[in-house]
């Protein structure tokens, strides 16, 4: 059966490397600091921020919370990213997702200055990732390469297949598995003949958001398997989460799959700090360390 990736060690394992990172940076006397703004009162946005705010806080990195109430303005919330923006003390800019209905979410984090976009969905990163430049890059489809190559090491060559095409989670972790020189194949929801498909693949990812979809049927064997999935079910009269991966019969036939949860999950957020300390460098690397009074 398959071998399980602890998806929390890994998580603390990165951690661990942003503690250093905060050290280092405070030794130089800067602050890293990531501000969380959330609108509204979806109640499951506000347990993500306040996971977020805790992970912060254990290392070291300071977080700011703005909670604006569901009937802020546009205006007023492009006013708050603005000042962020303009904030050099702050290095991190997060706005929690989904808004409400009358936001236009994508004019949102286009207002994010890109070198701050710890999320990593402004455009501008989209286009770099793409283009291969070192960029800020979202967060689980992030923490879902560092398993797989934690896992197998160099993924070169190796055929990847990601099941679901969101901006989220399936382009940009079918941009990363390319920039590692994966052969890539992303499937969705009007894909023909997908689990055929997907059997061909040494690496799975599963980013769907429909339980337990992916079955041993979808797999080669010793197939590695990342399951980005979390959906809660009712089952034998009480609620769980489960995987986009029927995690049973698959790990029958994996050689290494992630539970749910405990696997992608921690990721995610751990991935959040450390995208907070790589913008926190990049702003301090590109500032001007002194100017000069005689020459302005
Ligand atoms: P989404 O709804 O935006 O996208 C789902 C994708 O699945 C779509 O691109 C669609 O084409 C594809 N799809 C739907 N039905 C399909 C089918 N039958 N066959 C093949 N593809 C199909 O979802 P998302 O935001 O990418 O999230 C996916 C899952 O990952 C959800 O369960 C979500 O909760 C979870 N998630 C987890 C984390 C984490 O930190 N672990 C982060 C983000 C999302």
């Amino acid at each position: 059966t398959a071998r399980l990736i602890d998806g929390k060690a890994a998580a603390a394992t990165v951690l661990a490397e942003v503690r250093g990172d905060v050290d280092a940076l405070e030794a130089e006397g800067i602050e890293p600091t990531l501000a969380v703004v959330l609108v509204g009162d979806d109640p499951a946005s506000h347990v993500y921020v306040r996971n977020k705010v805790l992970r912060a806080g254990e290392v070291g990195i300071r977080s700011l919370e703005y909670r604006l109430g569901a009937d802020v303005s546009a205006d007023e919330l492009l006013e708050l990213i603005e000042r962020l923006n303009a904030d050099r003390d702050v290095h991190g800019i997060l706005v929690q997702l989904p808004l409400p209905r009358h936001i236009d979410e994508n004019a949102v984090l286009e207002a994010i200055d890109p070198r701050k976009d710890v999320d990593g969905f402004h455009s501008e990163n989209v286009g770099g990732l793409s283009q291969g430049r070192e960029v800020l890059t979202p967060c689980t489809p992030t923490g879902c390469l560092r398993l797989l190559q934690d896992s197998l090491g160099d993924l070169s060559g190796l055929h990847a297949v990601v099941v679901g095409r969101s901006n989220i989670v399936g382009k940009p972790m079918a941009a990363l598995l390319l920039q590692a020189n994966c052969s890539v194949t992303v499937l969705h929801s009007r894909s023909r003949d997908a689990a055929a498909l997907c059997r061909q693949a040494d690496i799975v990812v599963a980013a769907v958001g429909r339980p337990r979809m992916i079955d041993a049927g979808w797999l080669k064997p010793g197939a590695v398997v990342i399951d980005v999935g979390i959906n809660r079910i009712e089952e034998d009269g009480r609620s769980r989460l489960v995987g986009d991966v029927d995690f049973a019969s698959a790990s029958a036939l994996a050689s290494a799959i992630t539970p749910v949860p405990g696997g992608v999950g921690p990721m995610t957020i751990a991935y959040l700090m450390k995208n907070t300390l790589i913008a926190a460098r990049l702003q301090h690397a590109a500032a001007p360390e002194a100017v000069c009074p005689s020459t302005c």
